[in-house]
C-alpha cells in the first residue's frame, strides 16, 4: 500500500515520462525539445512538443498547441480540472495562456533561467493581480528534462571549418549551456 502522496508523485512522473517522450519526437524534427501533455480526470486530453520552426509559428510552443488541442476536443477554452506536464518551465506567453485557460496545475520539469515566467524571470502563475492562479510543481524529471535540451544545443554547435571552432562570435553561436531555453537561436 502506497499512500496518496505517492500515487499522485507517481502519477506525476509517468504523466512527465509522455511529455518526455513529446520532447524527443521534437528533437527528431530538429526543433528544441520540449514535450507537453494536458491531463484531466486521468486521461491526456492532449499531447504535442515545441513547433515553432515546423510551423514558422512563434507562439508554436507545445504548451500552447496542447492548449488548443485540448480546447477543441472538449468545447471550451476554459480547462479548470486540467493539469498541464512540460519539460520545461513555460516562458512568459505560455504562463499567460495557462492563466487564460483557468488550467489548475502546472507541473513541469527544468527551469529556464533565461526564459521561465513561472519561478525564473516572473512569477506570473501566482501573481494575485491576475484573476486567476495556478498551482505549480516543478523539478519533476528535471535532470533528463535538461539534458534532452543540452543534447540538442551540443549537437548543433558542432564546429564546422566556414564557422572556426572558437568561442562564440556572435548570435547563434551562443556557448553557454547551463541554462536551457528555447528562446536561443540555435546555428
Ligand atoms: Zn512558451
Amino acid at each position: 500500500m502506497s499512500s496518496p502522496t505517492d500515487a499522485t508523485s507517481r502519477g506525476h512522473l509517468s504523466w512527465m515520462e509522455v511529455a518526455l517522450e513529446e520532447a524527443r519526437r521534437g528533437a527528431d524534427e530538429g526543433e528544441v525539445p520540449v514535450g507537453a501533455v494536458l491531463v484531466q480526470d486521468g486521461v491526456a486530453l492532449a499531447a504535442a512538443y515545441n513547433r515553432p520552426v515546423a510551423l514558422h509559428d512563434p507562439t508554436a510552443h507545445a504548451e500552447m498547441l496542447v492548449l488548443r488541442a485540448a480546447g477543441q476536443r472538449v468545447g471550451n477554452y476554459r480547462l479548470p480540472a486540467a493539469t498541464l506536464y512540460v519539460t520545461l518551465e513555460p516562458c512568459v506567453m505560455c504562463a499567460g495562456a495557462l492563466v487564460h485557460a483557468r488550467v489548475a496545475c502546472l507541473v513541469y520539469g527544468t527551469a529556464d533561467p533565461r526564459g521561465g515566467g513561472v519561478e525564473s524571470l516572473y512569477h506570473i502563475l501566482e501573481d494575485p493581480r491576475l484573476n486567476h492562479t495556478v498551482q505549480v510543481i516543478s523539478g519533476v524529471r528535471a535532470e533528463e528534462s535538461q539534458v534532452l535540451l543540452q543534447e540538442f544545443f551540443r549537437t548543433r554547435r558542432q564546429p564546422s571549418c566556414s564557422r572556426g571552432s572558437g568561442v562564440a562570435s556572435g548570435r547563434g553561436t551562443e556557448v553557454d549551456v547551463t541554462g536551457p531555453t528555447r528562446n536561443r537561436v540555435v546555428p
